[in-house]
């Protein structure tokens, strides 16, 4: 329209006073812009901390914080309109506590501005300030960062939360009190899949609201900026998921160094137990060993009717070898003495030392046959054997012995009593004698 005016010379001043008059216009037109999204950005800001730390409502509001710049687009200014109508109702519903904290952010800036608290009645409805925006106002607030800083919220709760996670990821050391440490590791974990659920859950929420974005995007640019958005948002979760995964590391390295302490503590376990079953002098399994697997054995033969037998031996004099080449010679004999009969029975027997220079030997599927001829194999070894001790040749002791059969019905201490009876008649029949039991049937 204007045009027309510049082909003349006349025309041709009125169309630049009017062009410079727009141009100063337009000028002022991005002062004021940049001010209201500077503002904009501070109540917005405050408004997203007002929020339960990460919710829904603080990330789209956090997003939307980032799409602030200028110029604004008319896709802008569409997203802009869409999330504050979303949140318009949360806000309408914060508690009394958070709306006076968002009014303590916005207060100064409106009244560095220029704009003073409505007197009762005097302000348009819905407003509780009267006055102008005004540029040089606005300016004079902008140009003092103190100001802006100290209207700026702190920190968020969320990012409190992680600064605080991660200075709490000290971890046990590999180490003998790394047991100690077990409830804390629990917590630790815990802690971590929390995060984890969040991050997930934010970043769900996030590729929501990039959605909801999308769909009243018309301009290229303005996808372009949804765009840069998604992938900055996608950058920082992938870095969180990063750092995470890190911790997650650690915490698995710390179970580690749990579970070799207590594979230590069972070995130990085993270590000790063995050591309560076993005789320290001959390393045969002790009395308590022969009492736990005679036990097995005859609930076997109950449930299975299998054969069991049982011998018990003793030594002939023994007491004599103490006497003439000392005590530390007879533990030699009975060491020796315990290696021939640990050879010579099955691996499946049950070779023990019942007591002093007594043995007890348990043979499933044995009948007092098989465990006669067992012992007159060992006599028969024993026969000609010395043992040397301190330069001198020991013989060995004869011994004698009592065999029974576990018979159904009897207790293990019928059948050791009858193993005993039988020992004692070997005895009494002149030693270095096996003497098979009297079945209790016969
Ligand atoms: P018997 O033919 O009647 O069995 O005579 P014995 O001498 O073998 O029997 P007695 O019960 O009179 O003596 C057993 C001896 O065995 C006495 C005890 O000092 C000895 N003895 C028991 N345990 C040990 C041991 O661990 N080491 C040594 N050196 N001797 C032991
Ligand atoms: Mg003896
Ligand atoms: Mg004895």
């Amino acid at each position: 329209m204007l045009a027309g005016l510049s082909a003349d010379p006349g025309g041709a001043l009125v169309f630049n006073q009017v062009r410079s008059l727009l141009a100063d216009l337009e000028t002022e037109q991005h002062r004021r812009e940049k001010y209201y999204l500077a503002l904009l950005g501070v109540v917005v800001d405050a408004l997203a901390s007002s929020l339960p730390a990460g919710s829904t409502g603080q990330l789209e509001l956090r997003l939307l914080l980032q799409r602030l710049a200028p110029p604004l687009s008319e896709s802008d200014f569409q997203a802009l309109r869409y999330l504050l109508d979303r949140w318009r109702k949360v806000q309408e519903s914060l508690p009394e506590a958070q709306v006076e904290a968002l009014r303590g952010v916005i207060r100064p800036l409106l009244e560095g501005l220029g704009f003073e608290p409505a007197e009762r009645g005097n302000a348009p409805e819905g407003m509780d300030y009267t006055g102008e925006f005004s540029v040089e106002a606005a300016s004079a607030v902008m140009a003092s960062s103190a100001a802006l800083d100290a209207a700026t919220p702190p920190d968020s709760t969320i990012d409190q939360e992680i600064d605080e996670l991660v200075a709490s990821t000290e971890l046990p050391l590999p180490s003998s009190t790394a047991r100690d440490d077990f409830g804390a590791l629990q917590k630790q974990i815990n802690d971590e899949l929390q995060r984890l659920m969040r991050q997930h859950r934010e970043f769900g929420v996030m590729l929501e609201v990039m959605d909801a974005n999308l769909r009243v995007l018309d301009t290229q640019e303005g996808v372009e900026e949804a765009r840069r958005l998604m992938l900055d948002e996608l950058a920082k979760h992938m870095e969180e998921q990063e750092e995470l995964g890190r911790e997650l590391e650690h915490t698995a390295r710390a179970l580690e160094a749990i579970s070799e302490d207590s594979r230590r503590l069972n070995d130990e376990l085993y270590r000790v137990r063995q050591l309560s079953l076993t005789d320290e002098l001959t390393g045969l399994p002790n009395r308590r060993a022969f009492l736990r697997r005679l036990e097995d054995e005859v609930s076997r033969v109950d449930r299975y009717g299998s054969r069991l037998g049982l011998v018990i031996l003793d030594l002939d004099h023994f007491k004599r070898i103490n006497d003439i080449y000392g005590h530390a010679a007879g533990d030699q004999v009975l060491r020796r003495f315990s290696r021939e009969l640990a050879a010579l029975f099955r691996h499946h027997d049950l070779v023990a030392r019942y007591g002093g220079e007594e043995f007890a030997v348990v043979m499933p599927n044995t009948s007092p046959q098989g465990a006669e001829n067992a012992l007159a194999k060992i006599r028969e070894r024993c026969q000609e054997m010395v043992v040397e001790f301190d330069n001198k040749a020991i013989r060995m002791p004869t011994f004698s012995a009592g065999v029974v059969e576990f018979h159904a019905g009897e207790s293990l201490e019928q059948l050791i009593a009858r193993a005993d009876a039988a020992l004692y008649k070997a005895k009494g029949a002149g030693r270095n004698c096996i003497i098979v039991g009297e079945s209790l049937t016969a």
